[in-house]
């Protein structure tokens, strides 16, 4: 009796105590940083909290300031026990990168810019440097643009590193600055002074495309090309004079009739493989009664009652089928009665990647004679495409088909530019994608006011871009 009391009471201590134990190891792990990524959901978590806090990091360019942007991602690598490089192109505009060691493959760059564009208080319903979730969304300036996306590279850069198993390429984080004015103290920068950076690299993956919903559809575009930006001013000069006694032509006239021949649009639509093939993509997209249209754009955008209805209805697919000029800034007289000797416009043109920026330049020299107008170029970048015929354009296609079988993919072209430009330069396969899925109604908060992310999306897309990064760099 006495020996099966004891043999009880033992086997109770000991219970206890295991159940002590457990206890303790569960609080011990809980205690480890939570960035162990042991599952989805502590990935998903650790990434919605680092967004928080790179949110509330202000680097509004002008004047930028990465600085602490830089501090931000080299404190999260410090932790990781991850090296990594860090490069100033001027006073606080700093540039970080890492990289995981890998197979011989070409390399693949995670590209982000980490400054934002400026912010009007007067639009904000909340601080835009406060991370505030309202509604299932956080609002802050960067959210899309593209401090998300940022952190859903560092997710998947931490992941890799933490995996420790064999890649078959190097990966590269690349954290840089000044995006939003050129890029010129950022990737511009880099890839004259840290050239090394971008030794034997295919791939690069960017912003510039993501999923959203039009008609119902669920669509992702994977953006391979943008129009190329060709800045130019326009000046004209007369016999200045006063006001009171208008002579048959001066400065200010011979520029109005030359701004008002290029807002006629001289420039003749055409339609480059890769504009083909997206609108293409959108034929299946667009409503009905336009879908026949896209299908056949090649043809039917040389009717011209088409191409201004299609200005009218959508700015943005008009200005891909041939090479624009929006009139930007005008300068002349500072004083109502004086006519003056100069006056210029400054014109934001964007050309089709298919023609260089020269030959745009000497055309558009040509058509100005006439109006005695000069041109000078401000900026002009060189043009370059990538092909949906490579192995990350295909891992990303088949990734999503297999995560979204319903859903549709096509190849961007896109009227902005990113930093893109410049590693396309370089002859690197560069992609503007992030496989988070933003309604249409949210891109126009992209530099403009309340910007902000859905929280399960942008959660969604953290684990939706590591399944594509890991399909991509693991054999
Ligand atoms: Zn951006």
């Amino acid at each position: 009796m006495l020996a099966k009391e004891k043999a009880l009471k033992f086997l109770k201590t000991k219970m206890f105590l295991s159940i002590k134990i457990i206890k303790i190891i569960l609080f011990l792990i809980s205690l480890y940083p939570i960035s162990s990524f042991a599952n989805n959901l502590q990935m998903e978590e650790q990434a919605y909290k680092w967004l928080k806090t790179y949110i509330e990091i202000d680097t509004t360019n002008p004047p930028g300031n990465e600085i602490k942007a830089v501090n931000f991602y080299k404190n999260i690598f410090m932790k990781e026990g991850i090296k990594f490089n860090i490069a100033e192109s001027a006073k606080n505009r700093s540039n970080i990168w890492a990289r995981i060691k890998g197979g011989n493959k070409p390399a693949i760059i995670l590209l982000q810019h980490t400054d934002v564009v400026p912010v009007d208080l007067n639009y904000w319903d909340t601080q835009p440097f406060k991370a505030t979730e309202i509604d299932g969304h956080l609002h802050g300036r960067g959210a899309l643009d593209m401090k998300g996306t940022g952190i859903s590279h560092l997710a998947s850069f931490i992941k890799l590193h933490k995996n420790k198993k064999n890649l078959n390429r190097d990966v590269i984080f690349l954290a840089t600055a000044d995006e939003e004015a050129g890029g010129f103290f950022g990737v511009g920068w880099l890839i004259d002074n840290h050239p090394e950076i971008f030794d034997n690299v295919g791939f690069v993956l960017n912003e510039g495309g993501s999923g959203r919903i039009v008609n119902n559809k669920l669509v992702f575009e994977i953006e391979l090309t943008q129009k190329v930006p060709v800045w130019l001013k326009l000046i004209a000069t007369g016999n200045p004079g006063h006001g009171s006694s208008p002579q048959s032509s001066s400065s200010v006239t011979k520029l109005i009739d030359a701004l008002h021949f290029l807002k006629e649009n001289p420039f003749p639509p055409r339609i480059i493989g890769s504009v083909d093939d997206y609108f293409t993509g959108l034929s299946d997209i667009v409503s009905s009664e336009h879908s026949s249209d896209y299908k056949n754009i090649k043809k039917i955008i040389k009717k011209d009652d088409f191409i201004k209805k299609l200005q009218a209805r959508s700015p943005f697919h008009h200005s891909l089928t041939r090479d624009t000029c929006s009139i930007t800034r005008l300068n002349a007289s500072n004083k109502i009665n004086v006519v003056p000797a100069t006056a210029w416009a400054e014109i934001d043109c964007r050309i089709l990647p298919d023609k260089k920026a020269e030959d745009f330049i000497k055309n558009i020299t040509n058509i100005m004679k006439p109006f005695d107008v000069k041109v000078e170029k401000i900026m002009a970048f060189s043009s370059a495409s990538s092909t949906t015929e490579t192995t990350l354009y295909k891992t990303i296609k088949s990734s999503l088909e297999e995560l979204y079988p319903d859903s549709f993919i096509i190849p961007r072209v896109t009227t902005g530019f990113t930093d893109s430009h410049f590693t396309r330069d370089l002859g690197i396969q560069s992609y503007g994608f992030n496989p988070i899925i933003i309604p249409l109604t949210e891109f126009r908060r992209i530099h403009g006011n309340n910007e902000r992310i859905n929280i399960s999306a942008f959660k969604k897309s953290i684990l939706d871009q590591y399944k594509i990064i890991e399909k991509f760099v693991y054999d």
